[in-house]
């Protein structure tokens, strides 16, 4: 085949980024590389743990791709001298330019105890489908007076609000159903996104429910045992009814492999172009990528899926790439009918992508309830523009 872009990846980042080049240049050839046949979005997962959506609504096809090329396989290494990328067949492809955007995965070597199969007994349910229904069933089978513990990883991980999110909804489904049953964050940071957002609406909402133990009081698993669902900390041993478990994660493996990642386990690259500071001609978006201040979100992975389109149709080009803004805004969801979010814009600056002073903020600490519900229905409409954007 006649060289063009190929994308790998089809989630937030990558889907979005293949349709933004063909809409860009309709004369490019764009290559989707995706092995799944569906895609489970994770952004309102967490409302699929407390049974109030359906995993149905996190589902979405790729049958609306026109004329980009789909291939469903996956990529398993990739030849950046030659320019080539090899499919799980072994058939093998070349690119003029190549985006990768594989997301995160999770670090099975990095907890002691936390394996793959440590995951099917205290799941982690950070990749939304199987973990996440089988996070809700075990929250749907454990009795009233159980107690659930979340355990959250340190920087940077995808989706900074994400488990205190899953903290509330799961609050919300224990306080409805199970109310004599607890919830305890063991947290390996001292500090999270939304803080006192949350920590406000937990007092107002879900009072004595939730316990949050930060690093400094010994908050921070060491190690695991799924046998007899014990997390260890420095500071003693929490056994679990319910273990969710999210370790620490890095860039997708094709990333590690195509030589993209550094020692960090993520991708560093150019803030303008996304190019990767380790490969030429390879591009890194999504949450595979150092995003200097950008939090790891499918805001973000969408936002730069379109910078990086626009910069890499204008390279194939051989014109210059121009300067982007980007904005990202995550909506969390404290129960049903209340909400809150984080917004901000970034630049290039300093080589990184740097926060715009000013620009951005929380939803106000002291606000009426009519505040959080249209926050709420704000977060539902987001989810509804960016897949079907992504997607319909
Ligand atoms: P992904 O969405 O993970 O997509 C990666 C794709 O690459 C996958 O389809 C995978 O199959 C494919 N792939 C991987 N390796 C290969 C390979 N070798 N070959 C071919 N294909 C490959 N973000 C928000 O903005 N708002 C929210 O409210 C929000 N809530 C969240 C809640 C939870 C519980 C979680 C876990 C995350 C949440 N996020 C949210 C974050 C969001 O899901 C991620 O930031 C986003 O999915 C990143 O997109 P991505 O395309 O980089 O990665």
């Amino acid at each position: 085949t006649q060289p063009g872009v190929i994308v790998v990846g089809g989630g937030f980042a990558g889907a979005s980024c293949a349709r933004a080049l063909k809409r860009l240049d309709r004369d490019l050839a764009v290559t989707l590389i995706e092995p799944e046949a569906a895609y489970l979005a994770c952004p309102f997962s967490n409302a699929v743990l407390a049974g109030l959506r359906g995993i149905e609504a996190q589902t979405f096809g790729y049958d609306q791709f026109g004329d980009v090329a789909l291939i469903r396989k996956r990529a398993v290494a990739v030849d950046a001298e030659r320019r080539r990328v090899r499919l799980e067949d072994g058939a093998d492809i070349g690119y003029t330019r190549l985006v990768l955007a594989p997301g995160v995965d999770l670090r099975f070597d990095a907890l002691p105890g936390y394996d793959e199969a440590a995951a099917a007994i205290m799941p982690h349910a950070w990749k939304a489908g199987a973990q996440t229904l089988l996070l809700r069933d075990q929250l749907a089978a454990m009795p009233d007076g159980g107690v659930v513990i979340l355990s959250a990883p340190p920087n940077p991980f995808r989706c900074p609000p994400g488990p205190y999110e899953r903290a509330s909804l799961i609050a919300h489904y224990l306080k409805t159903s199970k109310p004599r049953s607890k919830l305890i964050i063991l947290d390996a940071k001292d500090a999270f996104s939304k803080q006192r957002l949350f920590e406000a609406a937990w007092q107002e909402i879900y009072p004595g429910l939730i316990e949050w133990v930060p690093l400094s009081s010994g908050g921070r698993v060491t190690e695991v045992d799924p046998a007899t669902r014990t997390l260890v900390t420095e500071f003693g041993d929490h056994k679990a009814d319910v273990a969710n478990v999210i370790p620490p994660q890095r860039a997708g493996g094709i990333a590690q492999s195509a030589g993209v990642a550094d020692q960090t386990g993520w991708c560093p690259i150019d803030p303008v172009t996304f190019e990767s500071r380790l490969q030429p001609a390879i591009h890194v978006i999504g949450d595979a990528a150092i995003g200097g201040a950008m939090p790891k979100s499918a805001f973000s992975a969408n936002a730069q899926a379109k910078a990086c389109a626009a910069a890499v149709a204008a390279l194939v080009r051989e014109r210059p790439p121009v300067q982007p803004k980007l904005i990202n805004t995550c909506y969390s969801l404290v129960a049903p009918g209340y909400g809150i979010s984080i917004a901000g814009v970034y630049q290039p600056r300093d080589g990184l992508l740097a926060e715009v002073e000013g620009a951005g903020g929380t939803s106000p600490l002291e606000a009426p309830r009519s505040v959080r519900e249209l926050e709420a229905a704000y977060a539902e409409d987001w989810f509804r523009t960016i897949t079907s954007e992504v997607f319909g």
